[in-house]
């Protein structure tokens, strides 16, 4: 028994088939018609009347058929129709030729009929009927009761044998349009549905904003590659990436534009590796990056150095280029471990370790970093109390004119010894505090202390001296800075001349509008601005002529190495004739030794600072140190005189 079809999908077709369907009908029962019509014509002209009445009873019971096609239920028009036509065949034939009748070539122009729309039990039931009713024919033959005779071949047996073939081409034809629309409708729904699919993993597996796979995505690539590398002995690099000023960009010229700052710093990640190799983002501006297919480390290597290159160009955003730096921290498989936590981990590590190394570089991971994170969190907590246990100390580092050799100030160090752990120095704990959110209370009271200081030194008559304040990027986040920066004046009566706040460059290379406002206002108390570290940073120097920037203080591994390095020497200078060039004072800071003041003189920078002096003191010594100094000059004069 051939299976049936769904009842449910039987009994209420939808609406676009059901129309479809019922075009259909109407063009078979015109054409049944159209067709009986024809024949009840030849038999009118062959004046064979029986005949003639049953085409026109057949035509018009069609007719019927046609009306009910408007309103009735389908099945009833199928029904309709394919009873009328099958009665008005058989019969037409039996009483005509009988078995020679070319009428029963129409049966399967209604088993195609019945096919298309009626019932499974239709099309079994029809073709049960035709082929009893044949034998019928045959019996009714051979007891004599009804012949079939063949009449001779006539014109109007050809007319009806093509009709009858024109009629039934018209089904087929009808039968494989529809077939071909339903095929093509399939595939376009199939298409529909592969691509829905297809979305529906990527937005499970791929990071919507960059297209990148996503955490699940990359974790699960990991463990294949952890898997195969095993068997094949080869090593796997894990990588985590953090941008370090992201979050200044993000704040400052608005998520649209961070977003487009990721999406293109994850085009250039992807282009620094290879196709098996995987870049994901697996949360804000953090991106894990897996290498394998390599068979030795120095790839690795490579393949950092290309990543820390491709970050180095600036980005364009908006019209604006903004430059971004990467810490990046790397682990590799068997060697720091083969289980995927403890893989996040190391890398992790080795990212953080980066950070703190002043950012914009990278680490690979070693078991010593383990030991670290406990001794920063002891740090972090030690840290916490030392401020409130008056542990923390300010230094002074005095700075000197090198046309005048005489003071002008100093630049304020922190320092902190702690009953627990020991002398810790600043490079250590300013990252931990910056980390834990602590460096904005201790920004704050460094600042205080300083500008207190640099009051009791005027007070003392040590003169107009000024102190230089580090300060964090991250104290510009909440505008805390411009508010310290104002309790502190307001609080030691500091004239704004005596303070100079120092910067580093990546907190300009954001080239917000809003920093550029907020560094006029400090700039119009008279506070001034240095760029610390410069030169260590970036290639665009756009931002110095933007920002309210009145000093530049020259990295100290340039002045380090500047009687040492032809190449040093000549960056050293060529800093200074371009910070002359926009009106803004030149400290070299770590000065050690008497060539390499000589050579800082020659080219005409105007202030140092370094242990060619003298180290960063405590503050009452430093007054010590100035009022020697002073004396010194004194007595310097009273000869001259
Ligand atoms: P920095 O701002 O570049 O400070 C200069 C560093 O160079 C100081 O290290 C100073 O002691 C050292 N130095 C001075 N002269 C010489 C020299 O002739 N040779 C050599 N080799 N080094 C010299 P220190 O005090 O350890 O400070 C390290 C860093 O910690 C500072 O670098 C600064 O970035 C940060 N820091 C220190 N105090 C503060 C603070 O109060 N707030 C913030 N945010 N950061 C601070
Ligand atoms: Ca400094
Ligand atoms: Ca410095």
């Amino acid at each position: 028994m051939l299976p049936d079809r769904d009842p449910g999908i039987e009994a209420r077709p939808p609406a676009k088939l059901l129309a479809l369907h019922r075009k259909r009908l109407r063009q078979i029962l015109l054409i049944a018609i159209a067709a009986f019509a024809v024949v009840a014509l030849m038999n009118l002209l062959r004046e064979r009347t029986l005949f003639l009445a049953l085409n026109l009873t057949l035509a018009a019971l069609l007719w019927l058929g046609l009306r009910w096609n408007r309103h009735r239920p389908l099945e009833q028009v199928v029904a309709l129709l394919v009873v009328v036509a099958m009665t008005g065949v058989s019969v037409l034939g039996a009483i005509d030729q009988g078995l020679f009748d070319e009428a029963f070539i129409a049966y399967p122009a209604l088993l195609l009929l019945a096919g298309m729309y009626g019932s499974r039990h239709l099309l079994v039931f029809l073709t049960g009927i035709m082929i009893a009713f044949l034998v019928l024919l045959l019996l009714l033959d051979q007891y004599g009761i009804l012949h079939s005779v063949a009449l001779a071949p006539a014109p109007t047996r050809v007319i009806t044998m093509s009709m009858l073939l024109m009629i039934i081409a018209f089904f087929v034809w009808l039968l494989t349009d529809d077939l071909r629309h339903a095929v093509q409708d399939l595939e376009t729904e199939k298409r529909a549905l592969l691509d829905s699919h297809a979305r529906i993993e990527v937005l499970a597996q791929r990071d919507s904003l960059t297209g990148l796979p996503n955490r699940a995505l990359a974790l699960d690539r990991l463990d294949r590659m952890l898997e195969m590398a095993r068997r094949e002995r080869r090593p796997v690099a894990v990588m985590f990436l953090d941008l370090d000023n992201f979050k200044t960009i993000n704040d400052s010229l608005g998520h649209p534009v961070g977003d487009a700052l990721l999406r293109q710093v994850a085009s250039r990640l992807q282009a620094c590796v290879r196709e098996g190799d995987t870049v994901a983002r697996v949360s804000g501006d953090e991106f894990l990056i897996l290498l394998g297919d390599f068979e030795h480390e120095e790839a690795i290597s490579a393949v950092v150095a290309q990543i820390m290159q491709a970050l180095q160009h600036s980005f364009m955003l908006d019209g604006l280029e903004v430059g971004v730096t990467a810490s990046l921290g790397i682990t590799v498989a068997p060697r720091d471990g083969n289980e995927i936590d403890a893989l996040l981990k190391n890398a992790d590590l080795a990212m953080y370790r980066a950070k703190d190394s002043g950012r914009a570089t990278f680490r690979f991971f070693d078991p010593s970093m383990n030991e670290s994170v406990l001794e920063q969190m002891r740090i972090g907590s030690a840290l916490r109390s030392a401020l409130a246990r008056d542990e923390l100390q300010v230094h002074y580092q005095p700075e000197f004119d090198l046309r005048s050799g005489r003071i002008v100030g100093a630049e304020a160090l922190l320092r902190w010894h702690s009953p627990e752990l020991g002398t810790i120095g600043p490079d250590r704990f300013v990252p931990v505090a910056e980390r834990s959110g602590l460096i904005n209370a201790l920004g704050a009271w460094v600042l205080r202390q300083a500008c207190a200081d640099a009051q009791r030194w005027r007070s003392e008559g040590l003169g107009e001296l000024t102190v230089a304040v580090n300060v964090s990027p991250l104290q510009f986040h909440r505008d805390d800075i411009e508010r310290d920066v104002v309790r502190a004046l307001g609080a030691t009566q500091l004239p704004g001349a005596n303070l100079v706040l120092e910067l580093t460059e990546s907190l300009l290379m954001a080239d917000t509008l809003h920093l550029e406002q907020l560094l006029q206002r400090v700039s119009a108390a008279g506070v001034r601005i240095a760029i610390d570290d410069f030169g260590t940073g970036y290639s665009n120097l756009g931002y110095l002529r933007r920002f309210a920037v009145h000093r530049l203080k020259i990295d100290r591994s340039f002045v380090k190495r500047v009687c040492a390095s032809a190449h040093d020497e000549g960056l050293v200078r060529a800093i200074i004739e371009l910070g002359h060039c926009l009106d803004l004072q030149i400290v070299a800071e770590g000065v050690e030794e008497a060539a390499m003041l000589h050579k800082l003189q020659g080219f005409g920078c105007e202030y140092g600072q370094g242990l060619y002096w003298s180290p960063a003191v405590p503050a009452d010594q430093f007054i010590t140190l100035v009022r020697e100094h002073q004396a010194m000059f004194a007595r310097g004069a009273a000869n001259v005189a």
